[in-house]
């Protein structure tokens, strides 16, 4: 069995350990066109991915999903050389952010359809990548008429190509059970599905219910220990659920950005002042240790950033 990377397939056995939600650079290409180096500059940006990237497979990572859709500046090129600079499996993602395009506006779920599915089959752009994981999101307004055609061709398409879907969700308002819905609605199965962002609430009861329904779970936010909920509650939920037996749902990873081009100004990326003290190493270094020494059986810890991911990715 084999996955779609951005450098062509890799076969599940070649994954190894997986952080499933980063990003490489999330930098619009609107912004980028009309503001070019006051905004972004691609060699810096690649020599400081390199860096980084090369940080994280030094802990022992082999494969990073780029979770940066259409609509947040994704960049298929800059990731494959990334890719081949440091030998890490990327792979990359298709499908829309939650902000009501108006491109998305006036078009029918059938013409949305079209356009992921085509990618899909027959490569983005022209670079003929194809994408291992759908992605979708919706946010403080939830499902809006625009994201319900969006979730609904989406998950066509992850039916017909038989890929996963990350679908970030704001898990403080509890809209699982509509997201689910929705995807379950197009023939979706639960275990296509992993609610992303999920590590960014404490309500163990919500995240239970959710996990009944038979999706994945993302606590997939460690990077943002210093300005959300912090690295001891992430923890403690993460082993509250592995104790109500939901450990092989689980998966890990960051949320950063090489260049998160959302926030800050060029200068300060260019200077190293980042917004967060959180690298792509930090599962290794803290989170890891932090499960263990919270009770969580190593070999469940193990699997949460191996076994569980490629499960996840390797849909059947
Ligand atoms: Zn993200």
């Amino acid at each position: 069995m084999t996955v779609h990377g951005v450098m062509g397939p890799i076969d599940v056995s070649e994954l190894g350990q997986t952080l499933i939600h980063e990003h490489v650079a999330t930098a619009d290409w609107s912004m980028r066109m009309a503001f070019g180096d006051q905004y972004y500059e691609h060699d810096v940006v690649l020599e400081k991915a390199v860096e980084q990237f090369n940080r994280a497979k030094a802990c022992g990572i082999r494969t990073v999903v780029d979770g940066t859709p259409v609509n947040m500046g994704r960049d298929i090129a800059l990731i494959r050389e990334v890719a081949e600079r440091t030998g890490l499996n990327f792979i990359v993602s298709s499908g829309f952010y939650y902000q009501d395009e108006v491109y998305l506006n006036w078009r029918t779920e059938d013409e949305i359809y079209a356009l992921i599915s085509g990618e899909c089959r027959d490569g983005i752009g022209k670079t003929g990548v194809r994408p291992g994981i759908m992605k979708t999101a919706c946010a403080d307004a939830g499902i809006t008429p625009i994201l319900d055609k969006v979730f609904r061709a989406i998950g066509r398409v992850a039916v017909e190509q038989r890929l996963p879907i990350f679908s970030h969700h704001h898990a403080h308002l509890g809209n699982g059970d509509e997201i689910m819905d929705l995807f379950e609605s197009v023939g979706v199965a639960p275990h296509q599905v992993v609610l992303g962002h999920s590590g960014d609430t404490d309500n163990t009861d919500y995240l239970e219910r959710m996990l009944e329904r038979g999706c994945y779970l993302g606590m997939d936010r460690f990077g943002y220990c210093d300005v959300g909920l912090g690295l001891k509650d992430r923890v403690r939920i993460i082993a509250e659920l592995c104790t109500r037996g939901y450990g092989d749902r689980l998966l890990l990873s960051h949320d950063l950005a090489a260049y998160f081009a959302v926030f800050g100004s060029w200068d300060d990326f260019k200077a190293d002042r980042l917004p967060v003290g959180a690298d792509f190493t930090f599962i290794h270094t803290e989170v890891l240790p932090a499960l263990e020494a919270a009770g969580v059986d190593p070999v469940q810890v193990a699997a949460m950033i191996e076994r569980n991911p490629i499960d996840f990715l390797d849909v059947r």
